[in-house]
């Protein structure tokens, strides 16, 4: 192995156990390999996901995959980047070779996840290898990370903001103009107001969307989410379905995006559709969440459920785009965070997360 140097990454030993802030040693980066020097990361419900075992990657591993940052030095044949450029972490790269890549459908590469097997980095103290988590291990001060997930930062966008475009933007934006495709007037109702649910309430913003309700548990997140577009603001309970077609003629919203992964919330997200209305789940939940419909009622509401990773989106395309509506001022990507933190409050930020508190905590290095 070539030379290694030592930087400080959020490690994750074994499902369920505490996050450790520790030395990490990081190689060279190889042919087709980047080395990037991270400017920020954001904490996503997905990290706190695979701590806790509800989504699986190898373990141990160093988490984050929503970053930013510069790059320090390229392997052999790297030729898209430099170093010194500034870079977006894309944690999905996508092959282009298979069904879903031939398709189109880059967002579902059969592929994708393929480096979370590798052993990009080892611990300084005891030598222990570690996986790159969601294949950019993103939680550290460095890393070493396929060609293929750097994208090159659009112009006039701070590496600290363009952190989010990485996750949460991405999927909440896709949701709407990818997934949904809520058009100029429709009403659209968001579910949980974390980094993704804020990301999701601007896009329904740029998209013209005529009235925007939000919803999550606590009453605290409403001063953020009216800021990011929401019209309405309902704390959840049992009778939310009801309350949001109250706020829209009794006929239900035309969309309705579901950013939490609960049974209940995406039960309540389908209830509060108009006939005909489309939802779309974003959140990720484990295996014990059932949702239940009965056959009349699948026939009678003619509603769409559909699923959507990673906001559908396709990150070479979208990437500019979003730009563009932060340069015109559409897009706020600073007031999605709430909370700038250094990589030993990742720990704190979980918690919070577990609370239903904030929105997106950011890692700035
Ligand atoms: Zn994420
Ligand atoms: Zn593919």
């Amino acid at each position: 192995m070539a030379v290694r140097t030592a930087v400080r990454a959020a490690v994750v030993p074994a499902v369920g156990a505490p996050l450790e802030v520790t030395g990490i040693e990081l190689p060279e980066p190889g042919p087709g390999q980047v080395r990037v020097r991270l400017a920020a990361a954001g904490v996503c419900h997905s990290d706190l996901s695979l701590s806790n075992g509800t989504m699986r990657v190898p373990l141990p591993a160093v988490l984050g995959h929503e970053g930013a940052g510069t790059v320090v030095a390229v392997g052999e044949g790297v030729t898209h980047v430099l170093p010194g450029d500034g870079v977006v972490l894309n944690w999905a790269p996508s092959c282009g070779a298979c069904h879903p890549c031939s398709l189109g459908e880059v967002w579902l590469c059969a592929n994708a996840l393929n480096g979370a097997a590798n052993k990009h980095a080892r611990r300084a103290d005891d030598g222990t290898d570690l996986h790159p988590g969601l294949n950019v291990a993103a939680f550290a001060e460095e890393t070493v990370v396929a060609a293929s997930c750097v994208l090159p930062c659009p112009d006039g966008i701070p590496l600290t903001d363009a952190a989010l475009l990485g996750c949460a933007v991405l999927t909440g934006y896709g949701a709407v103009h990818h997934s949904a495709k809520v058009r100029e007037g429709e009403a659209v109702a968001v579910f949980g107001v974390g980094g993704v649910g804020l990301a999701t309430l601007q896009a329904a913003r740029i998209a013209g969307a005529s009235r925007i309700v939000a919803v999550d548990v606590s009453p605290a997140k409403e001063e953020l989410a009216r800021a990011a577009g929401a019209t309405d603001y309902l704390v959840a309970s049992d009778t939310t379905a009801r309350e949001i077609r109250g706020l829209t003629g009794k006929q239900g919203v035309d969309v309705a995006v579901e950013c939490v992964g609960r049974a209940v919330t995406i039960r309540t997200a389908w209830d509060s559709t108009r006939r005909g209305g489309r939802t779309t789940v974003v959140g990720i939940g484990g295996k014990d969440q059932q949702v239940a419909f009965n056959a009349l009622e699948i026939f009678h509401w003619g509603r769409t459920l559909s699923g959507c990773v990673y906001g559908n989106a396709d990150p070479a395309r979208d990437l500019p785009v979003l730009a563009e509506h932060v340069r015109t001022g559409r897009l706020d990507l600073g007031a999605l965070v709430t909370e700038r933190i250094a990589l030993d409050g990742i720990p704190a930020a979980f918690e919070n997360m577990l609370a239903g508190k904030g929105g997106r905590a950011l890692v700035v290095f």
